[in-house]
């Protein structure tokens, strides 16, 4: 019998708990009255709904959808919608919570809310994803709308499904109401700047870290996970910055090349190659679990959730870890990462140029109008900027991790505002 490799061993962590365990310790921090910390712990609306699409084979096949609601404290939820088979209500709770802080933390003025449907995109026709992104619009219209509950792309979904939830809800609706979703083709009123904003984001929270810790970019080495949407923009505009890639990876395995790999090569190898990095040259092939362990300076985990966790954090070399992915540091890794004295940028604040460029393109479609891509990068440079000078200087008054100070920023802020608004 031949040799079975075992899979990898990470923390099995659920992801509301996981969450709700960062909540926990910041809010102890903020001395959270023992009320609002119950309010703000549960989500205000939790829909799930059926769905039953005809098949293109004539069949009718039942899907299930949900749809949470964290907040609405600081204004209309905002959050992505997940087509994937391991979609479930815990995990869609966990992912809303998450926008609430990710959008306090950067101060724009939006609540949370995630979505999913529990389907294998993969597997079904560009028909079928269609009957079925509109049966869920139909079920959720009055969950959704401009001033409500706005969604946006996640795993699994792109333009092409917000296209039709946009056209949906506007046939619903009796108008065309196309700010009801961000994450748009540009023609139906995306923003400019929105493809590229999650690695931007990523690229100005990873310069003003190494700048704090006195990394000059033009020496710094960096390994980047994942080399999607995130991963890949990152790379770009880190080396456009003057440091060097010297590790990327994406699903076919991990690519090294100490002397810093052409990332603009790599990018149009991957897009020749169907979305794949096998086989591209110059480099030696590792493992994704040998990169988080490279020797570099900075680590950029931009795939997926839990990648750092209790068993490999203590190998971790780089000085800096800046989350593109959410959640791929588990709770039970923190410490180890903090002990170890490792810088983390969070998730909710390396990778909330997405949701703030989403607002941009918000903001564009209520007035009507259609900003430059300049006037896009300007404005989300300077609210990230900001957003991290000021995590910065709670963990340093707080002493704690930027993790927590993140979530005590957004914790405090939303707290804030919901003394003002009151309740029953
Ligand atoms: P994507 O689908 O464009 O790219 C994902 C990349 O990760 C691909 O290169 C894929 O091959 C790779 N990957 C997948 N599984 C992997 C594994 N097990 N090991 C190594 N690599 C793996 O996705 P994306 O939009 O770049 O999102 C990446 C992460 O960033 C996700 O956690 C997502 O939730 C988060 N995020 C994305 C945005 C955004 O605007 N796209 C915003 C905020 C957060």
């Amino acid at each position: 019998m031949g040799y079975i490799e075992p899979a990898p061993i990470k923390d099995k962590e659920n992801p509301f708990e996981s969450m709700m365990s960062r909540f926990r310790i910041a809010a102890q921090h903020l001395g959270l009255d023992d009320e609002v910390y119950d309010v703000l712990k549960s989500p205000t609306r939790q829909v799930i709904v059926s769905l039953p699409v005809t098949m293109d084979d004539g069949s009718i096949k039942v899907f299930e959808g949900y749809r949470v609601v964290h907040s609405t404290i600081l204004g209309p939820s905002k959050g992505g919608v997940r087509y994937d088979m391991d979609v479930n209500i815990d995990e869609v709770k966990a992912l809303a919570a998450w926008m609430t802080w990710k959008c306090a933390v950067v101060d724009i003025p939006y609540g949370g809310a995630k979505g999913g449907i529990r389907c294998n995109p993969r597997e079904m026709s560009p028909g079928e994803i269609e009957r079925l992104t509109r049966a869920y619009t139909q079920e959720m219209h009055e969950v959704f709308g401009p001033d409500r509950d706005i969604p946006a792309p996640d795993m699994g979904t792109g333009p092409r499904e917000m296209a039709w939830l946009m056209d949906e809800f506007s046939r619903a609706r009796g108008m065309t109401i196309n700010s009801v979703v961000t994450g748009k083709p540009l023609v139906l009123g995306g923003s400019l700047g929105r493809t590229e904003a999650t690695g931007r984001g990523v690229m100005i929270t990873a310069l003003a870290a190494m700048e704090r810790l006195k990394i000059n970019p033009y020496q710094a080495k960096i390994a980047i996970q994942g080399f999607g949407n995130v991963g890949s923009w990152a790379a770009r505009l880190l080396e456009e910055r003057g440091a060097s890639i010297t590790a990327i990876s994406d699903l076919s395995g991990a690519y090294v090349n100490e002397k810093g790999i052409n990332i603009d090569d790599a990018i149009a190898y991957r897009d020749k190659n169907n979305g794949s990095l096998e086989g591209f040259a110059g480099v030696a092939k590792i493992t994704n679990e040998e990169l988080i362990e490279l020797d570099v300076d900075v680590l950029v985990p931009a795939a997926k959730e839990d990648v750092i966790h209790s068993r490999n954090a203590a190998k971790v070399k780089a000085r800096l870890i800046v989350e593109g992915a959410n959640g791929p540091t588990s709770a039970k890794a923190d410490s180890i990462v903090n002990d170890a004295g490792i810088m983390a940028v969070p998730d909710i604040l390396a990778n909330a140029g997405g949701v703030t460029v989403s607002y941009f393109e918000w903001v564009q479609n209520r007035l009507g109008y259609k900003w430059t891509g300049e006037r896009v990068n300007r404005r989300s440079d300077r609210i990230i900027k900001t957003a991290f000078n000021n995590v910065y200087r709670v963990s340093q008054e707080y002493n704690v991790s930027l993790r927590i100070a993140a979530y005590i920023v957004a914790i405090d802020k939303v707290a804030k505002t919901y003394k003002y608004r009151g309740g029953f």
